[in-house]
């Protein structure tokens, strides 16, 4: 008997990601291919690195793309900046945290962890202070814990990780597209995100940026990169202008990474990140009109990733499954520490819009009175 014809559910996608992906988008990658070393993908790559340098508010070089989904970009950045024995030091108020400092032992590093509690921001502070303590090559952070709806602030970061001589680390996968991501301004040396959060493109890509600063700490390695996939110096002589084959590219989602960039800079970062903003705050006046209560205090909360809690009374597990199944909306529970003890909502860019914000909290009141 025959396979039918695929045939999945039109949701709405208001979880930590995947994103809702722009129907520009989806024709984008229906383009017919072209290979990975022909000189009309090249021009198209060029492309692709302009967008992201302004994306990510960046005169840097050493913009690339990097085949495979935000942990692929998380190890990339780890992976290249480690050599067996070296000091780091890892930043840990969420699960994402955790991952980086899970990633940065099995490169062999010698890791110092700064714990915070889930749902807390580091201070700049608290920073100088363990890296008085532990001085270390690599500071690496979350910007966007989407985990815990946090959103930790950069700025006067990057000063007191460079007087003490190391490299600042940064994962933007749930920033970039939807809050002010400035690497230059900022400092940033080793800044990486996802496609499918923020940018609204399907997973599979990591953008990824290297300050010079960073590009020099990579000439002055000692070891090879223990991948040889993610060896970013590999990756550079593709990207850059010897054009030497290391991997074939993903064709399709170069092409749906070059549209939603384009759509991105279309309607321009300030207003983007006002629309964010504003949707955000329209979720949050609506979610404590349910009487419900916010996980993060206002001042540091995501606007691309809200965490409310769930109420002592109600079935987290049964409410998701009501929202998918009789709304199709997708929402998420709770991640590692915040299992059963938060819905996560995500608004991130395409899927950051009101008609969402109002169609969601509509349904969850008719959820929450049952
Ligand atoms: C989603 C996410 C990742 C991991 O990305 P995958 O695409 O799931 O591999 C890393 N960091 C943060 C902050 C994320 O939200």
């Amino acid at each position: 008997m025959p396979y039918p014809e695929l045939d999945v559910p039109i949701r709405i996608l208001l979880g930590p990601g995947p994103s809702m992906v722009h129907p520009r988008v989806l024709r984008a990658m229906a383009t017919p291919l072209i290979g990975h070393l022909d000189p009309a993908f090249f021009q198209m790559m060029g492309e692709v690195q302009a967008l992201l340098r302004y994306t990510f508010q960046t005169k840097n070089w050493f913009t690339v793309v990097i085949p495979g989904t935000g942990s692929a970009g998380m190890e990339a950045a780890l992976a290249n900046f480690i050599e067996p024995g070296d000091s780091v030091l890892i930043c840990v108020n969420g699960y994402f945290g955790e991952r980086m400092f899970e990633m940065a032992l099995r490169y062999g590093a010698q890791v110092h962890r700064l714990d915070k509690p889930w749902g807390e921001i580091f201070t700049p502070e608290e920073v100088d202070k363990a890296l008085r303590e532990h001085p270390s090559k690599l500071v690496a952070i979350v910007h966007a814990e989407t985990s815990t709806g946090v959103l930790q602030p950069l700025e006067g970061l990057a000063e007191v990780v460079h007087n003490h001589g190391a490299l600042l680390l940064v994962d933007t996968v749930t920033s970039l597209g939807g809050v002010p991501v400035k690497v230059d301004a900022w400092d940033l040396d080793i800044v990486y995100s996802a496609t499918q959060k923020a940018l609204n493109a399907p997973p599979g890509l990591a953008p990824l940026t290297l300050s010079q600063r960073a590009e020099e700490a990579l000439k002055e390695r000692q070891t090879p990169v223990r991948s040889w996939y993610l060896d970013l110096t590999l990756h550079s002589k593709y990207w850059g202008a010897e054009r030497a084959y290391h991997h074939t590219a993903p064709i399709s989602m170069m092409y749906a990474l070059r549209e939603a960039l384009r759509i991105i800079d279309e309607e321009g970062l300030e207003r983007r990140w006002r629309r964010h903003e504003r949707n955000a705050q329209l979720l949050w006046e609506g979610l404590e009109d349910l009487g419900l209560e916010l996980y993060v205090p206002e001042e540091y909360r995501l606007p691309t990733l809200t965490t409310v809690r769930v109420p002592e009374d109600v079935n987290e597990r049964y409410a998701r499954r009501r929202l998918l199944e009789d709304y199709n909306i997708e929402i998420a529970g709770g991640l590692g520490a915040l299992k059963g003890k938060v819905w996560r909502i995500g608004l991130m860019g395409y899927a950051a819009r009101r008609e969402n914000v109002l169609m969601l909290l509509a349904a969850m009141k008719h959820i929450l009175q049952k």
